[in-house]
């Protein structure tokens, strides 16, 4: 590593965000904690303070361009200029398209896409200052299409082209963006998905990993050390790419 970088993790207050937030922190990063109620962020934060590591729970809600801009200037009062940025904060509204409404659409295109775009887009004055910076954003497997999701999948292969974009733009000024597609990870998330499915989380589990190559679903940390990786001093040459993590070569 060379020398204290600031790193903004939306959504870490649990799940995939909050083991990217621990993983950075790990890697000597002060650490943004961003989720929609500060108060969640706390756990987040105890573990890295209690790790010896930096860390900052903020409140705001991705989607709204108030919030982020309030969220970016008190990161960079509080930890200093952030040029890391991971967009992990994520919703579901799940449906099969003749049950979805117009609210299912706009919320999860609001928080997935609008959100990145705005975080983005206010980090990325900090990155060209600083001529350095990585983005990474959080597809998903769902990104080839999943039965109920074509919200979700609408926006997780839209971040792929945002992040290729991104990379094209802001490459010359030592900024990187890369995203991360993961399978199935066990997480709050997908206790929604059970839920509406109908079956019992356990089972839910047990019935995925058989279907997966490595046999096993995976762990929040699965994601966050593809995260550390990309958000590395050492990735500076691997831009605008999509990595699965899956436990297999696709969904
Ligand atoms: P999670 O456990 O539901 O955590 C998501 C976090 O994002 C929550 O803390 C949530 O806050 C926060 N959030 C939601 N809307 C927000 C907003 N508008 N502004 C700020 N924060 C907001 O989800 P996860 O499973 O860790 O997923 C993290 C990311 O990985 C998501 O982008 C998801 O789509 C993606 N992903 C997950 C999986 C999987 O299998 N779990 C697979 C592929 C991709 P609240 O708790 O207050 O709602």
């Amino acid at each position: 590593m060379t020398g204290r970088r600031i790193a903004i993790v939306t959504g870490g207050a649990r799940g995939i965000g909050a083991a990217i937030a621990k993983r950075l922190a790990a890697q000597e990063r002060a650490v943004a904690v961003l989720d929609l109620d500060e108060a969640a962020t706390a756990d987040t934060v105890e573990a890295i303070r209690a790790a010896g590591g930096e860390a900052l729970g903020i409140g705001a809600d991705v989607s709204r361009a108030e919030d982020v801009a309030a969220a970016v200037a008190r990161v960079a009062d509080e930890l200093g200029a952030p040029t890391i940025l991971v967009n992990n904060a994520g919703i579901l509204r799940d449906n099969l398209i003749f049950k979805m409404t117009d609210a299912d659409w706009d919320a999860v295109v609001a928080v997935h896409l609008r959100g990145a775009f705005l975080m983005s887009r206010a980090v990325q004055t900090h990155q060209v200052e600083a001529r350095w910076g990585r983005i990474v954003s959080l597809s998903s497997t769902s990104a080839l299409g999943n039965r109920g999701q074509a919200n979700y999948a609408a926006v997780k292969a839209g971040l792929q082209g945002f992040t290729k974009t991104l990379a094209i733009e802001l490459g010359r000024y030592g900024v990187t963006a890369n995203a991360i597609a993961p399978g199935f990870i066990a997480t709050d998330m997908l206790r929604q998905t059970a839920e509406r499915m109908k079956v019992s989380y356990e089972d839910f589990l047990a019935g995925a990993a058989k279907e997966i190559p490595v046999a096993r679903v995976g762990q929040p940390q699965d994601v966050a050390e593809a995260a550390a990786f990309f958000t590395s001093d050492a990735a500076s040459f691997v831009s605008g790419q999509v990595l699965y993590v899956a436990g297999g070569p696709k969904a």
